[in-house]
């Protein structure tokens, strides 16, 4: 190979890389840009908000297709409530969506584990922390900072929330949920080990409306 050709692959190599084609280091590429996923959820729960079919319906072919490899396009940092699956007011289907849930979508080490893990790994570069209107676990932690059995450590989790809206005028729930919310993403942005990978990731924060199904993604 001429020294020219072999400084034209190298060029290519290094410009593929800096557009993302190419994935740095040993990481798989993105599976989409953030921004991209991000349109795709407001989208999906746009149809989930206001119609009454799901486009989303999970089918062999579609197990077929994601039984050998995932690569999901946003993780989603949600509340155990059971009327809040994120594949279904997301309207997405099987490998599209890392989903880790706790009540009061809290973020712990093993919740920060599989973040990097999605981010790392399998190609997601968003992160939504979603929590919802009328959530059990923040109004426990407004009502008291204990609680019985592990319930404590929901609790005791969500107590800088409450703390921070303490004496603010509104709805003291709604105003800690998203604060809850809000303090979740802050964490991850802090905590979470992405490594170069971290300018590519966004990481966001949302509230499920249980009585419209619908998402408002207030801004920080
Ligand atoms: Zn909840």
């Amino acid at each position: 190979m001429k020294i020219t050709s072999k400084l034209n692959l190298l060029v290519t190599i290094v410009c593929l890389s800096f557009t993302g084609l190419v994935p740095a280091a040993d990481h798989p590429a993105a599976s989409v840009d953030a921004d991209t996923a991000l349109a795709k959820l407001k989208e999906g729960n746009l149809r989930f908000a206001t119609s009454d079919a799901s486009q989303s319906k999970p089918t062999a072919a579609r197990r077929k297709e994601t039984a050998e490899a995932q690569h999901p396009f946003a993780v989603i940092v949600g509340c155990a409530d059971s009327r809040i699956p994120p594949e279904l007011v997301f309207d997405q289907n099987l490998g599209d969506l890392f989903v880790i849930r706790t009540a009061g979508n809290l973020a712990d080490d093993h919740g920060l584990g599989s973040v990097e893990y999605a981010v790392e790994h399998l190609g997601a570069r968003l992160i939504v922390v979603l929590g919802h209107t009328r959530c059990g676990a923040v109004t426990a932690a407004l009502e008291s900072d204990h609680a019985p059995g592990h319930v404590q450590s929901l609790v005791r989790d969500i107590q800088p929330a409450v703390k921070a809206i303490k004496g603010k005028p509104g709805d003291a729930l709604a105003a800690a949920i998203t604060e809850n919310a809000r303090q979740v993403a802050a964490q991850i942005k802090t905590k979470a080990v992405l490594g170069d990978l971290a300018k590519e990731v966004r990481i966001v924060f949302a509230i499920y409306d249980l009585d419209t199904g619908k998402i408002e993604w207030p801004k920080d």
